[in-house]
């Protein structure tokens, strides 16, 4: 453990910085149901957990609540409610390291101090089983954040596995975003269809995320974003997650420089402010050699210096653009933490 995060140190000396990880799916791990984890100590078959992510630099993680397809429809909300009690039951071991927030005003607070702040999102708009209310309910519970869609159309939207033809934002959607728009709450596009992608950009008023996907020009995937849609976002004043997904980064070898690629690629079409880091850790079954687990990122972010990149820019990239997002969207209440 200690030989790893010394050789990490060495690397971090170079290129300390802090980072804004838009997606990790860790709180699977939380529940136990996937064998002995603790949070608390490295634990190898994961890829994220406290001493981790202080050994990559980061100091603000949006936890996903993924809910498994198994649950859809009818069991989604209730299993939201078992991962959110697995989260919680977690990180009040760890209050000195790591505090969960509610708005721009915490976050910015955090950023200040050595603690990691923590944004909840639902990744999946099935947990509100097609009522308004429950998105409030789960508001008021602490969730920041909702991935819409996961990979099959829902009663919001269509979904971008589904490809092409798949449908765009329901009625339904569109009170749902403009809802979230009122609640101060991260609207993420990761999965959603290409026209429910455009439509939501349409109805939104603040900026929106698409917290975990790559480019399409250099690796074609459905979930991969085509320039056309990273001008909207652009013009949305959005951010885009890049993923360390290899199949998303590669249909051939995926390796660090290839993943690189997609930052050149992305901020070519749509400059440095709308592009930051969406890892999927602890979501992904196979990682890059280069990026094993979350304590790995000084390498991206050297690996960014060396494809010529500032350092003004690579704070953006790291951290400074989701920040902005947070700025522009999670308005709301202060998170006061359950009781
Ligand atoms: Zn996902």
């Amino acid at each position: 453990m200690s030989l790893l995060l010394n050789s990490l140190g060495r690397d971090r000396g170079l290129y300390i910085s802090r980072v804004f990880d838009a997606h990790c799916d860790t709180v699977g791990y939380f529940t136990g149901e996937k064998g002995s984890y603790h949070f608390l100590e490295i634990n190898e078959r994961a890829h994220v957990d406290l001493p981790r992510l202080k050994a990559g630099g980061v100091k603000a993680q949006v936890f996903a609540l993924f809910i498994e397809p198994h649950f859809k429809p009818n069991e989604a909300l209730k299993r939201c409610l078992y991962l959110l009690d697995a989260y919680h039951r977690v990180v009040k071991e760890c209050p000195q390291e790591l505090a969960t927030v509610g708005n721009y005003a915490q976050l910015h607070e955090m950023a200040g101090t050595d603690k990691i702040a923590a944004i909840l999102l639902v990744e999946g708009g099935e947990v509100l089983q097609g009522n308004l209310e429950v998105l409030g309910r789960l508001n008021r519970l602490g969730i920041r954040g909702l991935g819409l869609t996961w990979n099959t159309e829902n009663q919001i939207s269509g979904a971008a596995m589904e490809g092409a033809a798949s449908r765009g934002l329901t009625r339904f959607g569109r009170e749902i975003v403009r809802e979230m728009n009122r609640l101060g709450m991260i609207i993420d596009l990761a999965h959603i269809s290409r026209r429910g992608f455009y439509d939501v950009l349409d109805v939104s008023r603040v900026p929106v995320i698409v917290s975990h996907a790559n480019v399409a020009a250099i690796c074609d995937h459905p979930r991969n974003l085509t320039d056309q849609q990273m001008r909207a976002l652009r013009e949305n004043n959005g951010v885009l997650g890049i993923s360390f997904y290899p199949p998303f980064i590669s249909h051939q070898k995926a390796d660090l420089a290839r993943l690189l690629d997609h930052f050149v690629h992305a901020a070519d079409i749509m400059g440095v402010n709308h592009l930051g880091i969406g890892s999927d850790f602890d979501g992904i079954d196979v990682v890059l050699e280069e990026l094993k687990d979350v304590s790995f990122l000084p390498r991206l972010i050297s690996g960014l210096y060396r494809r010529g990149f500032n350092k003004k820019e690579v704070g953006k990239i790291l951290f400074d653009n989701f920040l902005r997002v947070a700025e522009e969207t999670l308005t709301g209440e202060n998170y006061e933490g359950i009781c």
